[in-house]
């Protein structure tokens, strides 16, 4: 930056600055008389992080990016008020965006010029105050995002089902809680049945059509407290909290009978129903997440090694075959 001269003898309409509106501009006159107004050139950084000052617009534009955020300040407009109430020096960057004329007051001076004038103290509280709201305004919308994308981030793009991160994180929890609170807890793995015999015939679009309508039969047939999770492929599974093993074996039923019943592409051609196999299992105590999972796993196993398209719940003696319904 270059000294152009001091603000006496600048030519600039105190007034004009935001910082004086209505506050008494002959006392700040004499308190500005002696600071410096530099010229800077475009893209020239104009901040200085070794101090709290105020850096006023005079003329031209000034780049100021601050936490992310860049806003532009225009000629009576200032930055560094803060740096000067925290007696810290501003981390903002300041970047002149074309050639431009700026005042700089040391802190001393600005608060001089804040202890002499009732009208700066008020312009002040005023900015501040808009800069709060408006820094609450940027919050709002970054915490939003944030909860947009950690949504998206523990949901499956195909499905629509909570995905593996999900239940990476849920399922401690809701063991946890299991056995703090003595309730049961069941969980229902299933598997379509033959699904790279289906993609193969029918093209790997239609294979994903198929996934959708049987994720749409697990979310069209649960409570609000059980969850659907694509766990990985063609393997789904559902959590159902404070249910006992005989409820969850009722569950897995009634899946297993829509899911044959559910059709895949009802629009176009509609194209062969899927059956899937299920394996249900409780939790046991002093059972740990992994164990619950592999249980259940072990269950679907003997589901589809005793022919698919059943369900084999953990403990008991054989895998049912699910009979289509009378209708
Ligand atoms: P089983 O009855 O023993 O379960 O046989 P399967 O053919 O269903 O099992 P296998 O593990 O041999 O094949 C799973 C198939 O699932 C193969 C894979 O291409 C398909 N698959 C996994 N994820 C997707 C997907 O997102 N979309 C489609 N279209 N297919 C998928
Ligand atoms: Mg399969
Ligand atoms: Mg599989």
């Amino acid at each position: 930056m270059k000294l152009l001269s001091n603000f006496a003898a600048s030519s600039y309409p105190i007034a004009d600055l935001h910082l004086l509106r209505d506050a008494d501009t002959r006392a700040a006159a004499a308190l500005l008389a002696e600071c410096p107004v530099m010229q800077a050139e475009a893209g020239e950084n104009v901040s200085d992080p070794t101090r709290p000052r105020l850096t006023v617009v005079l003329r031209g534009t000034l780049s100021v990016q601050a936490e992310g955020v860049t806003t532009r300040l225009l000629p009576g407009e200032s930055v560094g008020e803060q740096s000067v109430l925290d007696d810290d020096a501003d981390p903002a960057i300041l970047t002149a965006l074309e050639r431009s004329e700026l005042l700089l007051i040391d802190a001393d001076v600005a608060w001089r010029l804040i202890e002499e004038s009732d009208g700066v103290a008020r312009n002040l509280l005023r900015l501040l105050s808009f800069r709060i709201r408006a820094a609450n305004v940027q919050l709002r919308k970054r915490q939003k995002l944030g909860e947009f994308y950690r949504q998206l981030s523990m949901n499956d793009g195909l499905t629509g089902l909570h995905n593996r991160a999900w239940l990476n994180d849920m399922l401690p929890r809701l063991v946890g809680t299991a056995h703090k609170t003595g309730k049961p807890l069941s969980v229902i793995m299933l598997d379509i049945d033959h699904f790279k015999r289906f993609n193969d015939r029918h093209g790997h679009p239609q294979g994903d059509q198929a996934l959708r309508a049987a994720a749409q039969v697990l979310a069209s047939a649960l409570r609000p407290s059980d969850c659907a999770v694509r766990y990985g492929g063609e393997e789904l599974m559902v959590i159902l909290p404070e249910t006992s093993g005989t409820v969850a074996a009722a569950v897995a039923g009634r899946l297993c009978e829509r899911m044959r019943q559910a059709s895949v592409l009802p629009d176009a051609h509609p194209l062969p129903h899927i059956t899937a196999s299920f394996g249900v299992a409780s939790l046991a105590p002093a059972q740990d997440e992994q164990q619950l999972v592999a249980t259940a796993d072990a269950a679907l196993y003997r589901a589809k090694a005793a022919g698919r398209d059943r369900v084999d719940v953990d403990g008991s003696a054989s895998s049912t075959p699910v009979l289509p319904s009378a209708a």
